[in-house]
């Protein structure tokens, strides 16, 4: 991870892509925009002959690019993860911010986090467990009539806002969690949540994802994680030493 240039630290990960075009024209914008890391979430097809017509010289972006199988693989090493959606999924009191907004607070964030942007699929877009994961959300505005771009030009969008941010002046140097450590500490919250009859065992997800997304807000540290971790392990422990025998 290089401290310096946000760029670097910041990749594209396309969630289960339908059309090669799509990809190769998404590694082509990357590319315009000083973007080098592309990630692949269980693409249906990729290295076709579409792909590499919409690539041009961006097709070794594609060649290197990195393939999993679920999103949670992805982004597992990510510090932090910032979901696309139109405006027509807005849903939720998740808040949504443009892109001119988010692009100079991910460029501190890049000096020295690992930054994931994530694009859905052509067709049904990122599913509410996807955006779930993320810590902001951003959508293009975009007319009411016709609010979907096209996957390739809404990566294009976010890199060409991204690329024109001013070098930031601030320092963002402290190290923060990653989204494998933070989905732990999540597992965690839920099970003794669940098991002190705060969350509904039926319905957790409702409660958890306001949880998730004002600890998404947080900045936390791995330290900050530790410290939650510990003091849910603290709860099950003091909870199982009290729990009445016939529980
Ligand atoms: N019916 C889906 C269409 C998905 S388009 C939907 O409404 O979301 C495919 C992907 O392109 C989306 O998942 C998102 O990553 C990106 N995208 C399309 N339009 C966008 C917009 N206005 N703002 C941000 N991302 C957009």
């Amino acid at each position: 991870m290089e401290p310096t240039n946000p760029l670097s630290n910041i990749s594209v990960v396309l969630v289960e892509t339908q059309r090669g075009g799509n990809i190769g024209a998404a590694a082509r914008a990357m590319n315009n925009m000083g973007l080098q890391h592309l990630k692949l979430v269980s693409p249906r097809e990729w290295m076709n002959e579409e792909c590499q017509m919409l690539a041009g010289k961006a097709i070794d972006l594609v060649t290197s690019a990195k393939i999993y199988s679920t999103l949670d693989e992805a982004v597992e090493e990510e510090n932090i993860v910032i979901g696309t959606t139109s405006a027509r999924k807005r849903k939720g009191s998740q808040k949504i911010h443009t892109p001119r907004e988010m692009a100079p607070r991910l460029c501190e964030y890049g000096k020295a986090q690992r930054v994931a942007l994530v694009f859905g699929p052509e067709r049904s877009g990122l599913t509410d467990a996807h955006l779930a994961k993320c810590q902001y959300l951003v959508s293009i505005p975009a007319s009411p009539d016709s609010p979907v771009l096209n996957l390739a030009q809404a990566v294009l969008v976010l890199a060409y806002e991204i690329f024109t941010v001013q070098p930031p002046v601030s320092d963002f140097s402290f190290q923060l969690a990653s989204d494998g450590e933070r989905e732990q500490m999540f597992a965690d919250m839920q099970r003794v949540l669940v098991d002190i009859g705060f969350l509904n065992s039926q319905n957790p997800d409702h409660i958890m994802r306001s949880i998730r997304r004002f600890l998404g807000r947080a900045d936390l540290t791995p330290r900050d994680v530790r410290i939650l971790r510990g003091m849910m392990s603290q709860v099950e422990w003091f909870v199982g030493g009290h729990r009445s025998p016939d529980r």
